[in-house]
């Protein structure tokens, strides 16, 4: 029997780490160092993990970390009023806001506020578009994981059928974009999809990104699929049935420890490269 590919994203984290730790170090012989300013309204507890885990990998690789926490009756007005700062700021390199903000906040509007140049979790609706054109910077990072774990694994996904569940901006959208600009054939559902395991079925690469524990069962895959799954709920619990979905898959991504990790670490390495690139930018207007 063919061995079966645990997709492992704590290598593949550390593997894109590893590699910037010298672009890092080559910046601060110049006098940069990378700074991703995260802001986060209100007290959520799950988005306060999440800021901390993201702040906290940056200052073990020497990034800087920028933490603004705001409180949960700050007016969309405050909030851009913030952004409009971190973008004026040349010290800070990359801008995230953690999703979501409070429901009174216009958060599409807090997102586009974000300069193109600082927008490392590709949100706004020109990182988006260029994504989808194939020539962006910086795809938002779950789906750059995913490309960055198929990439480490040499998984090519010319030619083959990749059925992506979900379609949120962040998430489902750009992968499918980015999946179709690797020449896939992509399927993109959503709750509205109808025979969705017939879809399934038919799947060489499956990219789970749902928002729901264990959605997709194991007798959805077609035996040999390649299963990617974006998913992380309450319990460390995945959106696709693991167990089930490894007896058929020939590779797949555990939760924890697959895509996650891999997210964290695109961030890491967008924040980077917009360092780099204000670098250049400092240079040739100093000519
Ligand atoms: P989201 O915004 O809630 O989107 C969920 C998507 O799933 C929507 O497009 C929705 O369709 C679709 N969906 C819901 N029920 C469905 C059904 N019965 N059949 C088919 N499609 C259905 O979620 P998200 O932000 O994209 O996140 C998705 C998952 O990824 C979550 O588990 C989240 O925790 C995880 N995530 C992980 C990372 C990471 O770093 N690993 C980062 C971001 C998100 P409609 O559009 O029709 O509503």
């Amino acid at each position: 029997m063919e061995k079966k590919i645990i997709l492992d994203g704590i290598v593949v984290a550390k593997h894109v780490k590893d590699q910037l730790k010298n672009r890092i170090a080559d910046l601060k012989e110049k006098g940069i160092v990378p700074c991703l300013a995260t802001i986060l309204v209100g007290d959520d507890s799950s988005s306060e993990t999440y800021v901390r885990m993201k702040g906290n990998a940056c200052e073990k690789l020497g990034i800087l970390s920028e933490r603004i926490h705001l409180s949960k009756d700050t007016t969309t007005k405050e909030l851009l009023e913030k952004i409009a700062e971190l973008n004026e700021d040349p010290s800070v390199h990359g801008i995230l806001l953690q999703h979501p903000v409070p429901g009174h906040i216009d958060e599409r509007k807090a997102f586009e506020a974000i300069a193109i140049e600082k927008d490392v979790d590709g949100v706004t609706s020109l990182g988006y578009g260029q994504t989808a054109f194939g020539f962006g910077d910086f795809p938002s990072c779950t789906p750059a994981a995913i490309l960055e774990i198929m990439d480490y694994y040499k998984l090519n996904a010319e030619g083959l059928h990749a059925v992506v569940v979900g379609r949120s901006p962040i998430l489902g959208k750009p992968v499918s974009a980015l999946l179709l600009n690797r020449n896939a054939t992509v399927t993109t559902c959503h709750s509205y999809t109808q025979n969705l395991p017939q879809i399934l079925q038919q799947a060489d690469i499956v990219v789970a990104a749902v928002g729901k524990p264990n959605f997709i069962k194991g007798d959805w895959i077609k035996e040999g699929a390649i299963v990617l799954d974006a998913g992380y709920n309450k319990g460390n619990i995945g959106d696709a049935e693991y167990d089930n979905c490894l007896e058929k898959a020939f590779a797949i991504t555990p939760v924890p420890g697959g895509v996650g990790p891999v997210t964290i670490s695109m961030l890491l390495k967008h924040t980077v490269q917009a360092a780099e690139k204000s670098l250049k930018f400092k240079v040739s207007a100093a000519k």
